[in-house]
């Protein structure tokens, strides 16, 4: 009997079919299967798994049960770029206008930040001026028009996804990879592109704690965007520490215009030229990936890179006369640490960094709160860099009545010295999987 039939099958290994698959996503959301009975069905799902096969009919099913944007108006490949959530992770407001300048249009819908990672709409909103809401036929218009539009989603997309996703939570049923797959993609491919770019990140900051089980989830979301004709791929990357240097609104866009400007961090910049030569190659701009890092390396010395960012602030109504000439961060109290010792860095807690600029108010914990743009912390040292004592080791960017020496003390207790240099240098970029 409907639905518990479908259960039985998932719960005894066997391959559901994709008229049980659609049936249970349409019927859940209509509300037509109870809550538990969708909780047992995920665990069965979580403890049997699904087949690439079986994961690509669960990914439409949902990608389907709401809005499926339409690009088609757009001329060219669209290609859109997702990360599993990293800190100090500017490599969207970076890549976009990189590519855009190369004649790739990209067509954005982002999130707001939750928790300790950023979201990228937030970021862009702490532009005085910038609307990150934008009607449909506007955002279509600006990407026909300057190749780049990025903003919150508008409509229903993927609601299947939201009722599941609320479920998986309070059942732990997080952790299955084709859950997790199927969850990114049926909101990457209802959101229109062409083909798609995944960021899968792993490490103490990200949500796959090791490397391999990362290079599973890239593997599977790569299949399945491929099989359901959306040219995929993935480049695993490492968050055991932050990516670039600043956490923080106000100083992650600082930080996108000083990349850009041909400033940007040894490891920030690794992702960028990764991430970016997979976008020009599905994209149709670059034969390989060598072209394609050749490719971005040329769009930031020329400046059209930044040239393309700026004329994408003005055109979502953001005020650009700041940029190239001063920061946008300003805060009521600033407060740099100096380094004690002589060594290496060995290690900078990138979880404990985003929660630290979450309290200070960078974050939200739950939906409803309101971020402080200007706060965060600025790091003058990457991973593995040699540190000599009286070295700035960061600025804390604080609001009026913050403790700031606390903050900078709680700060420093995540950054390690050692007198040697790591055993292990560890790659931030481990794989492209295509
Ligand atoms: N992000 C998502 O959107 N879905 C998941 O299941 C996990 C991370
Ligand atoms: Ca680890």
């Amino acid at each position: 009997m409907w639905p518990i039939d479908c259960i039985e099958h998932k719960r005894d290994g066997k391959v559901l079919t994709k008229e049980e698959i659609t049936r249970f996503i349409d019927d859940y959301t209509a509300g037509r299967i109870a809550d538990y009975q969708a909780a047992a069905w995920l665990m069965a799902v979580y403890f049997q798994g699904m087949t690439y096969e079986e994961t690509k009919e669960l990914t439409l099913a949902m990608a389907h049960s709401g809005d499926m944007v339409d690009l088609s108006s757009i001329p060219g490949i669209k290609v859109d770029k997702h990360s599993t959530g990293g800190i100090a992770d500017t490599t969207t407001l970076i890549v976009a206008p990189l590519v855009a300048a190369a004649g790739v249009p990209v067509a954005k819908m982002s999130g707001r930040g939750l928790g300790f990672t950023g979201g990228t709409a937030d970021k862009l909103e702490s532009i005085p001026g910038f609307h990150v809401v934008l009607p449909e036929a506007q955002f279509l218009e600006q990407v026909r028009r300057i190749g780049l539009s990025l903003i919150t989603q508008s409509g229903e997309i993927a609601p299947a996804d939201k009722l599941l996703y609320a479920l998986r939570d309070a059942t732990a049923t997080v952790e299955s990879i084709p859950l997790i797959a199927s969850s990114i993609m049926s909101k990457k491919i209802a959101s229109g592109a062409d083909a798609i770019v995944l960021d899968v990140k792993y490490g103490d900051g990200a949500f796959m704690k090791t490397k391999e089980r990362a290079r599973e989830l890239a593997k599977t979301m790569v299949g399945i965007g491929n099989l359901a004709g959306r040219p995929t791929r993935a480049v695993v990357t490492s968050m055991e520490a932050p990516l670039g240097t600043a956490i923080g609104n106000c100083l992650e866009v600082d930080e996108a215009v000083e990349a850009l400007s041909g400033q940007g961090g040894r490891r920030l910049m690794e992702v960028v030229e990764a991430i970016g030569a997979q976008m020009l190659i599905v994209g149709g701009k670059a034969q390989d990936e060598e072209q394609g890092r050749t490719m971005i390396r040329d769009l930031i010395a020329s400046g059209k890179g930044l040239a393309k960012f700026r004329e994408f602030v003005r055109a979502q109504g953001g005020s650009s006369s700041w940029i190239g000439k001063r920061p946008l961060t300003k805060a009521p109290q600033v407060f740099t640490a100096v380094c004690t010792d002589e060594g290496y860095i060995t290690r900078i807690d990138g979880r404990a960094l985003g929660e630290i600029a979450m309290a200070m108010g960078a974050g939200r914990a739950r939906k409803e709160d309101a971020i402080d743009p200007m706060v965060g912390i600025r790091l003058f040292k990457e991973l593995y860099d040699p540190v000599r004592p009286g070295e700035a080791l960061f600025t804390l960017y604080g609001k009026k009545g913050a403790d700031m020496m606390a903050l900078a003390q709680q700060v420093a207790d995540h950054i390690i010295v050692t007198p040697d240099q790591a055993d292990t240098i560890e790659p931030v970029v481990s794989e492209v999987i295509v």
